[in-house]
């Protein structure tokens, strides 16, 4: 996927860190998560940081894993070089925190500190659970993430570590390589909420007034609208209508069936991330004859993801005797006066 075109062996280029930080062998030894290099010897890296923790009260609060078990915030910690911890890493906590505050992205500046930072999370949580056993009492059943599945995940590091140094990006479906929307929450400031799809690649947070999704796919989402579901970015939304949003961008996440193709390339200074063109998975053709690049949506999977992620019945979703998929967020379309309506394509048309 990456081409290094530069191929100094300089320590500091971020495509020779990023090479080494999903090196498989480099993540089962416990090196620094983001640069392969030797760890410190203290707690290592809040996957969630202390000052989000403390400003959400989630030091007791756990976070559910892939295999079903869940883990306190405050030891989801990854290992980590000093480097990495106070230079770049401590720079995108500075820069989201402020973001937070405002409650807004209004800039591509914040755009991009948001991305990075929902992808250090995403790329945390997967890197944490390479060390965890899938089933404690039976140390043969392996992690809950094999090492070398963290591969998958060269292009989101590349994102992050990016923040290393002036970087140049050329997108084709938006101005950066990625996927993220947001909204203001009517909530309570100290709310918090995270979702994932591992498969997809997705990352959804809520906290306090902001809510924010983030998809590591090259922006393919955008294809069906740069603003996301039902065109909704930046309006406010109550807590369980973020879930849906959250919902949505998952199961579309889960339903990706291309890729791109990047050629970027690197001096001591810039880093380039230039996407050439779509490659899809399965190359299966539409009735017009483009290649698929998302799978058909799927109500079911939508309305148990939803259901799960807003605490309400799958029912509210989904009337599972007619097929009818249903909104909490009829609400903010123009001219609505209802809370819940059933599926109309005038207002849906492709659900993104
Ligand atoms: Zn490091």
């Amino acid at each position: 996927m990456l081409e290094v075109r530069d191929s100094d062996p300089h320590n500091h280029y971020i495509m020779k860190s990023v090479e080494r930080a999903v090196d498989s062998e480099n993540i089962r030894t416990g090196r620094c998560f983001v640069c392969g290099g030797a760890p410190t010897t203290g707690v290592g890296e809040h996957v969630l940081p202390k000052w989000l923790q403390r400003k959400c009260g989630l030091f007791n609060k756990r976070l559910t894993l892939l295999n079903g078990s869940s883990i306190p915030y405050r030891i989801l910690t990854v290992p980590c070089c000093v480097e990495c911890n106070t230079g770049f890493l401590s720079k995108i906590e500075t820069e989201v925190q402020e973001v937070f505050q405002r409650g807004c992205i209004e800039t591509s500046e914040h755009r991009l500190s948001v991305a990075r930072w929902l992808a250090k999370i995403l790329v945390g949580i997967l890197v944490k659970e390479t060390a965890l056993l899938l089933d404690r009492k039976n140390p043969v059943s392996g992690k809950i993430v094999p090492a070398d599945f963290i591969d998958q995940f060269a292009h989101c590091q590349l994102m992050l570590q990016s923040s290393r140094k002036q970087t140049r990006f050329r997108a084709l479906h938006s101005t950066f390589p990625f996927t993220l929307y947001w909204y203001r929450i009517d909530g309570s400031d100290n709310a918090f909420d995270l979702s994932t799809d591992i498969l997809g690649q997705s990352i959804a947070v809520h906290m306090g007034k902001l809510g924010v999704a983030f998809v590591n796919d090259g922006g393919l989402q955008m294809i069906h609208g740069q603003k996301g579901p039902y065109e909704l970015e930046g309006a406010t939304v109550l807590p369980h209508q973020f879930g849906e949003l959250a919902a949505r961008v998952h199961t579309k996440a889960s339903l990706r069936d291309a890729t791109h193709f990047y050629l970027s390339s690197e001096t001591q200074t810039h880093l380039t991330i230039e996407q050439q063109y779509v490659r899809p998975f399965t190359n299966s053709a539409l009735e017009n004859g483009e290649s698929q690049v998302f799978r058909p949506w799927d109500s079911m999977l939508f309305a148990m993801r939803a259901a799960r992620i807003t605490g309400l019945e799958k029912s509210v979703f989904l009337d599972t005797a007619t097929g009818i998929e249903m909104t909490t967020l009829a609400n903010l379309f123009p001219g609505a006066d209802i809370n819940i309506v059933t599926k109309d394509e005038a207002i849906s048309p492709t659900h993104f």
